[in-house]
Order: structure tokens, then sequence, then C-alpha cells
């Protein structure tokens, strides 16, 4: 595409000055700007309507990313989130009021505390660096604001790109240290396995947040800072920084146990976390915790569709088949059994739980309870049950937090106990006891059987909302407008950013039809759509490019399948 001199954006804007808001139209298109192409994507039609979409694009020659940088992909996505969090703080101070409604905001997706791959900012294999952001066009009511158009876009705009991107190594060491973090972080991760870990946390972690609505780390003068315990401290070996010390948490089922407030559901929300890479200074860089850990919580109300919970729940009182399972309001109960049977469809490989967060009567059923409710009038087989067959039939792991049930000491591997926000290795300890008191609960269930395929029909993925096709709104940070029905996510605790959830809801779009094409089954699907996203970026769900969306993992993708409402699902062709 050929781009006009940045004068013809200049004369334009000026000869558009005091005319209606729609003769901003014809600014859309490509501008030379010397050093780097700026392309107007998409120009809004009033200034109170969704900004406008621009897009910068240096070459690498002018942004000068040392090869060491753009060798490895790890190091390059780094590189890219660290110049977006630049770039973030640099446009918002170029951000001002200029008219009505958005004229004059200026904004880029700000990043938090992990390093993710997002489509505002990114670099190629060969340096070219490409920024996307959105822009209220000034006006005065419907009045086009000429001139305050000219010093944003020619002037202001500009500005703020070169001071971060031309070059972008103003502030090389930071850049360096970042991406190399960002690399000792995804190799610690990628050693678990080999060590027989599904998580590790390191000496001197601060594990606390801020608040509850604030992911930053607690003041280090108020938190308590990390130390392994003896018994479960190793050492793994970081490529950049060398040995770093900490505690291993193994396979199979680790209790976190400890009195109230002693700090367990905060350890057990760093390892959620630990699927991502965090920024220095958050206090969990390198707690890091297998791909495939999946945090699995009650979601009273939610929607399930034809999932296969009959593991964990038969014989309901009005005989609904648990095998394929559907009902527009959950319980408790149901909503867990649900979260894991879909957890499991897409590979999860350790299942994170928390008491304050489960529905008891999934967890447990003790001995007393048997005595008096007859086997054949409770529909459940509770998760102590199951933890077991899940781990040696299926390699399946359990963390789980419990302050009250010691009648899980009997299926643990391992015992962490936190006191005063320290841990120690209580396997021993917990062993000792389960022999001295008994439980005599006698274990439920029978052989676990392998979950039921999914097909889901694609036109039950539908965002179309008048006659809008694709109508996707973020309303929360948690919930989405999908067409015309209301997608809560709250309950994927592993969700970060807003920009994941734009984004997922966008890949079901992309995925009705393509992928879940009402023949692959739903696994075979969204591994296909996201092995596509791995090949060709982020911007393979959307042909508009926008730069709002940030990575996700198969797991919350499935998971917000699984609780649009309207979602219809059948066996596989030749099963039943
Ligand atoms: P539990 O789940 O054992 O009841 P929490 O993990 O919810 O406890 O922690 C209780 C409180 O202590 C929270 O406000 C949390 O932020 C704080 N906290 C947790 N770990 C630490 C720590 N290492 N240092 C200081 N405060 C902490
Ligand atoms: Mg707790």
């Amino acid at each position: 595409m050929t781009s006009r001199s940045k004068d013809r954006l200049d004369s334009t804007l000026r000869s558009i000055d005091g005319k209606s808001y729609g003769a901003y139209k014809q600014i859309a298109g490509g501008y030379d700007f010397g050093d780097h192409i700026l392309n107007i994507d998409y120009v809004q039609g009033d200034p109170f309507a969704s900004p406008s979409r621009l897009r910068a694009a240096f070459p690498p020659e002018i942004v000068r990313l040392p090869a060491e940088l753009l060798d490895h992909e790890v190091r390059r996505l780094a590189a890219a989130d660290l110049l977006n969090r630049r770039l973030h703080r640099e446009l918002r101070s170029a951000s001002r009021d200029r008219g009505s409604g958005k004229s004059g905001t200026i904004r880029i997706l700000r990043p938090g505390q992990c390093i993710l791959e997002r489509t505002s900012l990114q670099i190629d294999e060969t340096g070219r660096t490409v920024a996307r952001f959105t822009a209220g066009l000034p006006a005065a009511g419907r009045r086009i604001l000429g001139r305050q158009a000219v010093e944003m876009l020619l002037s202001d705009i500009p500005r703020a790109l070169r001071s971060v991107l031309a070059p972008a190594t103003g502030e090389l060491e930071v850049l360096r240290r970042h991406a190399l973090l960002a690399e000792d972080s995804a190799a610690l991760r990628s050693q678990l396995d080999e060590h027989g870990l599904v998580a590790f946390v390191p000496h001197d972690a601060i594990l606390p947040r801020r608040s509850g609505v604030d992911d930053r780390p607690l003041a280090a003068s108020q938190a308590v800072t990390f130390e392994p315990p003896d018994g479960l401290t190793l050492t793994l070996e970081a490529p950049n920084r060398g040995p770093v010390t900490g505690m291993g948490i193994p396979r199979g089922i680790t209790l976190i146990v400890g009195g109230g407030y002693h700090g367990k559901s905060t350890l057990l929300r760093a390892i959620e976390s630990g699927i991502y890479d965090h920024i220095e200074g958050d206090g969990r860089e390198l707690a890091v915790t297998v791909p495939g850990a999946v945090k699995i919580r009650a979601e009273d109300g939610r929607s399930v569709a034809s999932v296969d919970i009959s593991n964990f729940i038969t014989d309901l009182p009005r005989g609904e088949d648990t095998a394929h399972f559907s009902t527009p309001n959950a319980s408790g109960s149901t909503s867990q059994a649900a979260a894991i049977a879909e957890a499991l469809e897409v590979g999860a490989t350790c299942l994170l739980i928390d008491e304050d967060t489960s529905a008891t009567n999934f967890m447990i059923r003790d001995a007393r309870m048997q005595a008096l409710v007859q086997d054949e009038d409770e529909p459940i087989t509770p998760f102590i049950d199951r933890a077991r067959q899940l781990y040696n039939e299926l390699g399946v792991s359990t963390v789980i937090v419990v302050g009250g049930a010691g009648d899980y000491f009997d299926v643990a591997d391992t015992v962490i106990g936190m006191r005063r926000y320290l841990p120690a290795d209580l396997t021993a300890g917990a062993k000792e006891i389960a022999s001295r008191f008994r439980t005599e609960r006698t274990h439920e269930g029978g052989p676990w059987s392998p979950l039921r395929q999914r097909v889901a029909d694609p036109a039950s993925i539908n965002a179309q909302k008048g006659r809008r096709p694709v109508s996707i709104k973020v309303q929360t940070s948690t919930r989405v407008l999908f067409g015309v029905e209301e997608l809560e996510l709250g309950a994927l605790e592993q969700l970060v950013e807003e920009a994941q959830v734009r984004a997922i809801a966008q890949a079901m779009v992309h995925g009705a039809g393509r992928w879940l094409d009402g023949r692959r089954t739903v696994r075979e699907a969204l591994e296909g759509l996201m092995e596509e996203i791995r090949h060709e970026g982020l911007d393979a769900i959307d042909a508009r490019q926008p730069g709002d969306y940030a990575q996700f993992r198969v797991h919350e993708l499935a998971a917000a399948l699984g609780r649009l409402r309207t979602l219809r699902v059948h066996p596989p062709a030749g099963t039943t």
C-alpha cells in the first residue's frame, strides 16, 4: 500500500477545520513520517463513538534493537512488552482534552504485572516494530477542530512514538534485563517437568498483593518474604542469572494447610499466577507453575452445556443424565464438577483448588455424614475420593488449600503448613496423624470413567446483534456482551488483563464455523485454533487487526466457551 506524505495529512486536516465530523473519513490511510509510517485504519463516526484506530510502523534501522533480543522469541516478546509499557506512559502524557467527548484522548493497552504478548505492540524477527493505539479525533460538538487534530496527529503523537521507538535502545540495559528475566522465568517453568514438580516459588519472593483489586506487591516493609522449607528446598538453574533456590511443589496431591489468615490462599494465588512471567519488582518473578495448571472453583448460577460430570455426580433426584449434564443454573457442587471436566477436556495437568471458593459437599463427606445419609441418596462422589485416581490414572496433580478437612491427609503426597506466612514441610506429621486417628470413612465412587467427547454446534456461538454480524462489548474486566448474551468470566481467576477477555470473545467468533465446525471435538477444535494463533500470531483471530488483544491459554478459552449460555453441544458422530 502506498503512503502519502505527512504534509497531505496536515493540509487535509486544515482544510476540513470547522466542517462536520463526517469529513474526517477522508483522512483514513497511510502517511509517511520519514522515519515511520502512520496508518489511520479506522475513523470514528462522531466524537463520542469508539475512538479512531491508528497504527505506526517503525523499520528496523530506526528502532535498532540488538540481535540478541530479536533472535529468541521469548526475548522479543518481552522487549515488545516493555516498549508497550514505555509507550503507554508517553502516550498518556500526550493525551489531553481537545474538545467534546473523547476528543484528544490517546490510548494504548496498559500492561499489568505479567509479561504478555499483545497486539498493541509487535516486533517481528527483523526488528520492525508496530504500535497500535487509539485517538479521539478532536471536535467541538460535531464540528471538526482541525488545528487541534494537526497538533495531536502531526506533533504530539509522533513525538511520543519517537521518544520510545526511534531508537528503542534509549534504556537498553532495562530492555535487556526485562527480556532476560522473561527468558529465565520461561526456562525455569520448562524445567519443572524434569524435576517432577508442578510449581516452584523462589527464596525471597513477595507473594501478597497490595489489595484484592490491586495486583501490585504489598510494600516490602509489610510483607514477609518467602523462605523455602526444609525438605522441599531445591535449586534450579536459570540460563541468565544462574542458580535459583526455592520451594518445589512435587507432582501428586499437595495440601496447603494452616490457621486462618496465615497465607494459604496467597500462596495458592501465586501458584495460579505462575503460568505467566512477571515483571521485575512484582515479587513473583521466577515463581513458576506448569502451563497446564487450572484454578477450579465453585460458581453457582453458571450455565453448563452437556458436560460429563458423572465421575462426581450421578443419580440426581430428577434423574438428569449426568454424563451429558446441562443446566442454566448450576449448584456449587455441579459447577465445580463441570469446571474440572471442562479443564480435563482440554488437557489440564494440575488442578488448583481453594476451600474458600469450593462447595464443601463437593470436597468432602465425612464418616458421620456417610453413616446418616445413605450412599444411594447422595449423588456426589466427593473430590477426596477422586483426587488419587486423577493422579494415578490421568497424571493430573492437585494443589489444594484445606484448613478444615483433615480427612485429606489420607490422600496427600505432600503437606505444606503455612504459619505466619512461612511454609513448613508437614508431610511426615500429617501421615503420622492420619495413621493414629483413622477417619472411618468409606471410599466412595467406582473406577474413573473416561470423559465423553463433545462437539460444539457452531450456530450456537453467535455474537450477532441487530444488523451487526459480530458485536463484542467488554463491559467490565470480567464481563462481555457477546452479541446479545452476557458472558461472565469472573470465575476464571487466572485471567489477568481485560485484553485477554476481549481476545477470547473474538477467538470464539473466529473459531465458530472454522475450527468449531460441527465435526471436530471441542478439544480438537480449540487446539487447532491455538495452533493457528501460535503460527500466525494473535492477529489471526481478527482481520481488522485491532491493538487491544492479549494472549490467553486454551484453558480460559474453553472455560469461556463453556459459560456461553447459548452453547449447544452433541456427541461426536458415531458415538452416544
Ligand atoms: P488464609 O488463606 O490462610 O486465610 P490469606 O492468604 O488470605 O490467608 O492471607 C491473609 C492476609 O495476610 C491477606 O491480607 C494477605 O494479603 C496477607 N498476607 C499473606 N501472605 C503474606 C506475607 N507473606 N506477608 C504479609 N502479609 C501476607
Ligand atoms: Mg484462604
